[in-house]
């Protein structure tokens, strides 16, 4: 937002002064302004690549409730059913789910928060409880 009022800033980047238009403004120009931008995408690249080497090198695996995209094993080690009753509610439409191949098949995770938050309040209006109902599944 451009205003007739002037403040003099340091630029965060280069250091040098200049004049402002709005009192949010940090860099001089629009070359400061992509500098950083640049600098800041490259460290992301920089953090994600240590991390990943730093995953492989200590030959850890990135903790399935983190993940994005789940296979059906890691689904049913992170709600704790079996791959057998992912397949059933992927069967039925329950859970979203996309195949790449026929052995491939990958759920998103916010699908998963998803079919909870939906049968959640389902479940709460028919007052039952949901581990009951899984319990008698198993
Ligand atoms: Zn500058």
């Amino acid at each position: 937002m451009s205003s007739n009022i002037e403040i003099i800033r340091v630029c965060e980047q280069c250091k040098k002064e200049f004049i402002a238009r709005t009192t949010v403004t940090k860099y001089c120009s629009m070359a400061c302004t992509k500098k950083v931008y640049r600098s800041r995408q490259k460290s992301i690249k920089i953090n994600a690549s240590n991390k990943e080497t730093f995953l492989k090198v200590n030959k850890i695996k990135e903790p399935v409730k983190d993940r994005d995209f789940l296979t059906v094993r890691q689904a049913s080690l992170l709600l704790n059913m079996s791959p057998k009753t992912i397949y059933r509610l992927i069967e039925r439409n329950d859970i979203n789910s996309f195949n790449f191949s026929e052995r491939k098949t990958t759920i998103r995770r916010k699908d998963i928060d998803f079919y909870f938050d939906v049968n959640l309040k389902i479940l709460e209006k028919n007052k039952i409880d949901l581990m009951t109902d899984y319990n008698l599944e198993n």
